[in-house]
């Protein structure tokens, strides 16, 4: 059985439409899928269409942007209900800042002698809804400021770098809340890729499982064996079931990997699928 809780598509910042993500993990072999673009859900009608004609088992999920402490966190909702009215005013209302963060972020590109992000950026969304800092990242290689979107995102766009703007996300517990509403089960995205320390880590944790957070991706993207390990004793300490997603965009993207196919959790863990499947 190959299962990835976690990936993306042209409804957020992914490169395939939501039926080709699942065409596509259906050819890796995957049996068992989430599609969770950033704080939205509309391309999960199209995912489990695609779904029922593959013979795949399609999990309703999305990924929320969340400020914690000062820090942008992702909490992946899985097995949501998806018309539910708490969980989508909170994903509306996130999605309704985007469009005034890119400005704020064009108008800092502009004082470095960057003109037309703001129209450039929005001619590259395919979903005017959902502008993420990938899309700026695209406007910046096709306009030739830098030479692949890794640089945009360590010389502009990056936590801290010199256009990033510091943006407020949902609150944890209002997002685990909705998720909760939903009828879902919410999960700390990628928690390796953070750069926490070992304290913060804790009290991310503690802070999550207080609001009612059930999960934690124990692989995540291209991380390795000792990732997994660490994680894995890290949920069974804090008593959470176990995900695992590719956090798949595109092909060779930064921290993603191959869609539709994680490699097996360590045996302690409890897995979080035993919860829908
Ligand atoms: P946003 O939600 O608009 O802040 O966009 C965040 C997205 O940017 C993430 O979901 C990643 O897909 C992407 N991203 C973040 N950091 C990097 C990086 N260093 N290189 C490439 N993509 C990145
Ligand atoms: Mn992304
Ligand atoms: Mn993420
Ligand atoms: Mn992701």
């Amino acid at each position: 059985m190959s299962i990835d809780l976690h990936c993306h598509s042209t409804v957020s910042d992914g490169a395939l439409t939501p039926a080709e993500v699942v065409l596509r993990a259906h050819t890796n072999g995957c049996t068992l899928l989430a599609l969770t673009d950033h704080d939205h859900t509309g391309g999960v009608a199209a995912a489990r269409l695609q779904a029922a004609q593959s013979g795949i088992t399609l999990i309703n999920g999305v990924e929320i942007s969340v400020s914690w402490r000062g820090r942008t966190i992702h909490i992946v909702g899985l097995n949501i209900a998806l018309e539910d009215e708490v969980l989508q005013t909170l994903l509306q209302r996130l999605r309704s800042g985007r469009l005034l963060r890119l400005q704020a972020i064009a108008d800092k590109l502009a004082k470095k002698g960057i003109s037309g992000a703001y129209e450039g950026t929005l001619a590259l969304a395919t979903n005017i809804d959902m502008v993420t800092r990938t899309h700026i990242a695209d406007f910046l290689v096709n306009t030739g400021y830098v030479s692949k979107k890794a640089d945009a995102f360590r010389k502009y766009l990056g936590d801290g770098k010199s256009c990033s703007i510091r943006h407020q996300w949902a609150e944890l517990a209002d997002v685990v809340a909705a998720i909760r509403h939903a009828g879902g089960i919410a999960v700390i995205a990628h928690p390796m890729r953070y750069e926490l320390s070992a304290t913060a880590r804790r009290n991310l944790f503690s802070d999550f499982k207080a609001c009612g957070g059930a999960a934690i991706e124990v692989h995540s993207g291209r991380s390795g064996l000792n990732d997994r390990l660490n994680y894995a004793l890290l949920a069974q300490q804090f008593g959470f079931l176990a995900s695992c997603g590719s956090d798949f965009h595109r092909d060779g993207d930064f921290g993603g990997g191959l869609i539709g196919s994680c490699p097996p959790l360590p045996p302690i863990c409890q897995p979080v699928w035993s919860h829908f499947t």
